[in-house]
């Protein structure tokens, strides 16, 4: 249903960044086009008894792909490449060079790959069920709100963002964790927001379009 223009859009005005667009006056320059390829893969070529293979080198979406969200796949790529170049003198086709890339990669690039699986499960399971509301789900998106406003706090951000620093030790630092206490204190009605149509406007959105509300795909053929 999704790709008719007309519930794309109705859909995409739902969600306040979507509206805000749509609202300048955009354009689409084609029909709906679905991206693939929103998936987490960890590729391991290796096994708990060693190196399945050896004298191939799998980097960036090879090694590990990661849903776009986080803007994370391209770093991830030269992160690998970068220490394959360093290492490719180390006789690449044994065993022994297998073993090694394997466990940098799983100490320096799977924590990154993780992050985003457990980033994944939290976006849906808020998009579901519209939980998030609990004191833990409120420190969180506190700690995005309190951002905005306080510099501390966006570089601990921009570490995690720009891997870093991983999220559990940069959110960890004692200064940024009473920084967004304090944040919290001063807004004892904070409760995170419902952004975007709850799961039963968002069935009606999609499955069942009111065309009197519905924008016209007149325009758009
Ligand atoms: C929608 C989307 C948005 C993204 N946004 C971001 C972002 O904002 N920031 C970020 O860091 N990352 C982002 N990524 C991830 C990033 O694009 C990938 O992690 C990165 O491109 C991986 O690089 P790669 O060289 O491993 O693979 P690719 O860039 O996929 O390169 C593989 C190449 O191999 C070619 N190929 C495939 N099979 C063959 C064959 N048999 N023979 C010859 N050539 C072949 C393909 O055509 C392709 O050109 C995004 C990904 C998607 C899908």
């Amino acid at each position: 249903a999704l790709r008719d223009p007309a519930v794309f859009e109705a859909a995409a005005r739902a969600f306040p960044p979507g509206a805000a667009w749509l609202e300048l006056g955009a354009a689409p320059l084609s029909g709906v086009l679905a991206a693939g390829g929103l998936d987490n893969r960890w590729s391991a070529l290796v096994d708990e008894r060693g190196p399945v293979a050896t004298g191939l080198v799998p980097v960036g979406d090879a090694l590990t792909h990661t849903n776009p969200t986080l803007g994370q796949g391209i770093s991830l790529a030269l992160w690998a490449a970068c220490r394959v170049a360093r290492t490719a003198h180390q006789d690449p086709g044994s065993v022994r060079f297998a073993a090694a890339y394997h466990a940098w990669a799983v100490r320096t690039l799977k924590p990154w790959f993780d992050f985003q699986v457990v980033a994944d499960a939290a976006i849906g399971e808020r998009f579901a069920t519209r939980a998030g509301r609990g004191d833990s789900a409120r420190a969180v998106a506190a700690l995005f709100e309190c951002a905005l406003e306080d510099p501390e706090v966006m570089r601990a951000r921009a570490r995690v963002r720009h891997l870093v620093e991983p999220p559990e030790r940069a959110y960890a630092d004692p200064r940024v964790r009473a920084r967004v206490e304090r944040w919290l204190a001063a807004r004892p009605g904070y409760a995170p927001h419902a952004v975007g149509p709850d799961r039963e406007e968002w069935e009606r959105l999609v499955y069942d379009p009111d065309p009197a509300t519905s924008p016209s795909t007149s325009a758009r053929s």
